[in-house]
């Protein structure tokens, strides 16, 4: 808790000054837009503004299907440009977001808030966003308190040296039959390592009270990599809030990291990565030459008996399954969109209603999980989206 006295005006303008001090990115002035693309010729009207690559745009949905909305990230700078250019063809927009810095403030503030350190996981703080340090301890207070199930695997170390952990839960056995989560491969999608938090400590409170989750673990492991771009998510905290690839440096460009999520050795360089480092979805100079994805190669491989592979991205609501980078079904995709069809909560699909991807075949993959190729036509259930994913090793 702040102390008394310490007014949230005054928390606000210590964070502004304090990140300015640290000389953190700004988005001042940044709009969030949400453009409606009515038809296919509309469509490809964002798809031309999507190859401009001097407004510094970012897409956190890109344009798909006509009617599904875009919603773009665009820096001050552009603004007038993008408008003028929406307008002259006829493309229909909102204002989500007036003011990127100011929704960034207020999270910096209410973090700073609630910034005191627990010293049990019953008393972590799991409705605000945390530090790379204090996930890293809230492991080892975790590992501490259930030392019968719950043990912290160091699986490398990034780029930058820092360690790689995956929390293994288990019961016992030998290399039982395994389940892989990881989360925050994308740096900048805060709610996914809160909720690998999240997991975490509800894995360890269900266990021998919730049938299913005991009986998973009665027979199987689960390894759980929270933070699973280390230097990124540091990289977010100190620098820049919206960075989502690796740290490292590629020779021959000044752009710095890689799409860790376009960096797997399956359809390597296909549909939706970039072989340009300035951009977000760069690919890399080959595949698994990112050590954070390298490192999950490894131990999946030396594992031998991983059942399931799970990645938990955020923003849009997707549920992706491989493989992205070809238009043909997965053998086994009844199977994998089973898990939809039971929350009545969540999304709801059936396998005859499985998308068809595009006759443009590699781009009708769901190439990312916050940027959605072009052309992925498949049906909407209640507000999710089915596909094939390009996110499995
Ligand atoms: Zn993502």
């Amino acid at each position: 808790m702040f102390p008394a006295g310490c007014s949230m005006r005054g928390l606000l303008i210590w964070s502004v000054l304090l990140g300015a001090v640290l000389g953190k990115e700004d988005f001042v002035g940044h709009q969030v837009l949400r453009i409606s693309a009515a038809d296919e010729a509309q469509v490809q009207k964002v798809k031309e503004l999507e190859d401009l690559e001097h407004l510094q745009l970012d897409f956190w949905r890109g344009p798909g299907q006509p009617g599904s909305p875009i919603d773009v990230r665009v820096p001050f700078p552009s603004i007038q440009a993008v408008k003028a250019f929406l307008e002259a063809h006829g493309l229909g927009y909102t204002i989500m977001i007036e003011d990127v810095q100011s929704l960034l403030d207020e999270e910096q503030e209410q973090m700073f808030a609630f910034q005191a350190r627990s010293r049990s996981t019953d008393t972590f703080n799991y409705a605000t966003y945390h530090t790379l340090e204090e996930i890293y301890s809230f492991m080892d207070m975790l590992v501490a308190e259930h030392p019968q199930l719950v043990s912290k695997l160091q699986i490398g170390n990034t780029y930058e040296g820092r360690p790689i952990y995956v929390l293994k839960f288990s019961t016992g056995g030998n290399n039982r039959p395994a389940i892989w989560i990881d989360t925050g491969i994308h740096s900048r999608e805060w709610v996914t390592q809160a909720s690998g938090v999240w997991f975490a400590k509800k894995i360890t409170q269900d266990y021998g009270q919730d049938f299913t989750l005991t009986a998973i673990l009665d027979s199987m492991d689960i390894f759980l990599e929270i933070v699973t771009n280390p230097d990124g998510f540091a990289f977010t905290h100190s620098k820049n809030r919206m960075w989502r690839k690796t740290r490292s440096l590629t020779t021959g460009s000044s752009c710095v990291g890689v799409d860790p999520n376009r960096n797997w050795d399956a359809g390597f360089g296909m549909a939706g990565a970039s072989s340009n480092p300035c951009t977000d979805t760069y690919r890399g100079k080959f595949a698994n030459s990112e050590v954070e994805v390298k490192s999950i190669v490894d131990f999946v491989k030396s594992h031998g008996n991983i059942k399931a592979f799970i990645s938990i991205h955020s923003y849009s609501q997707l549920l992706l399954y491989p493989y992205g980078y070809k238009a043909e079904p997965a053998p086994d995709r009844d199977e994998l969109v089973w898990p939809a069809e039971a929350p009545s909560t969540g999304p709801t699909a059936r396998a005859s209603s499985t998308p068809t991807p595009s006759s443009s075949g590699t781009r009708g993959a769901m190439a990312s999980c916050c940027r959605p190729p072009r052309s992925s036509p498949r049906p909407r259930r209640r507000g999710w989206r089915f596909g094939p994913s390009w996110n499995t090793p």
